[in-house]
């Protein structure tokens, strides 16, 4: 792990209903991946796939090469 900043932010739409996630990898924004499950985005600098999994009551992101 280094010490890279790693980031997610997470938009809600003015009903609070969840909108969009932004994630930044490598210091960098690497873009917005819609709220729907299955959404990924890759990091152009590390190669780190960033994923979003929705399920029921909950949602995952988790990071994989
Ligand atoms: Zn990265």
């Amino acid at each position: 792990m280094d010490n890279k900043k790693m980031d997610y932010r997470v938009n809600f739409t003015e009903n609070n209903k969840l909108l969009s996630i932004e994630i930044t990898c490598c210091d960098k924004h690497i873009g917005e991946i819609r709220f729907k499950d299955g959404e990924s985005k890759k990091c152009p600098e590390c190669g780190v796939t960033h994923a979003l999994r929705i399920q029921h009551n909950h949602f995952h992101l988790s990071r994989s090469y």
